[in-house]
């Protein structure tokens, strides 16, 4: 657990004045961590039927192809919009000033998928929350989300009400 914690640094006013970001960036950048991190991220699932993992851009891709490559799983990236080549699904979520929006393939997912989505951070939860409706609407079931840090000042758990939620470092 400190061995996570160590390699989060905190920069301030980042990417605006009051915020202070968590910065993954050392901990991605130490192997061993990076090890500990992925398997530590996918363990309580080791016995469940999970068929595929879905990382939202772009720090979930990190994680995310990590944990689906250890776990010999398709990685099934959500994108932000205009990204995607093929046809694709959409789903907008609102963010304090503004809206995103994230998409996936039509054909991303097969119809009885069980899914683990990964990200490294869950904050407001809206972003987790889109990327559960993404994945649902396109016929996959979520099995739970794991995140390697969840920020519980924000509240993201409660967005996340209907889902499993698995976070390695809790600030
Ligand atoms: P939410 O939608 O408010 O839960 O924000 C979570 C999303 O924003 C995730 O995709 C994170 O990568 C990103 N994010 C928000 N705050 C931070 C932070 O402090 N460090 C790293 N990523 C962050």
């Amino acid at each position: 657990m400190n061995r996570l914690i160590n390699k989060i640094r905190d920069i301030p006013d980042f990417p605006k004045p009051g915020i202070l970001f968590k910065d993954i960036t050392p901990l991605v950048k130490d192997p061993a961590t990076l090890k500990l991190a992925v398997h530590q991220l996918m363990e309580p699932f080791l016995g469940s039927r999970i068929t595929a993992i879905a990382g939202m851009e772009a720090r979930g891709f990190i994680f995310g192809s990590l944990v689906a490559w250890e776990m010999g799983l398709p990685f099934i990236p959500l994108r932000k919009p205009g990204k995607l080549p093929y046809d694709v699904q959409s789903v907008s979520y609102d963010l304090e000033y503004g809206s995103a929006a994230l998409e996936a393939h039509i054909d991303a997912f097969e119809a009885d998928d069980k899914v683990l989505l990964i990200d490294d951070l869950l904050a407001t939860g809206g972003t987790a929350r889109a990327s559960c409706e993404l994945i649902e609407k396109l016929g996959a079931e979520i099995v739970a989300c794991a995140f390697v840090v969840e920020l519980d000042f924000l509240n993201g758990r409660e967005k996340l009400e209907n889902y499993r939620v698995h976070s390695l470092l809790h600030f």
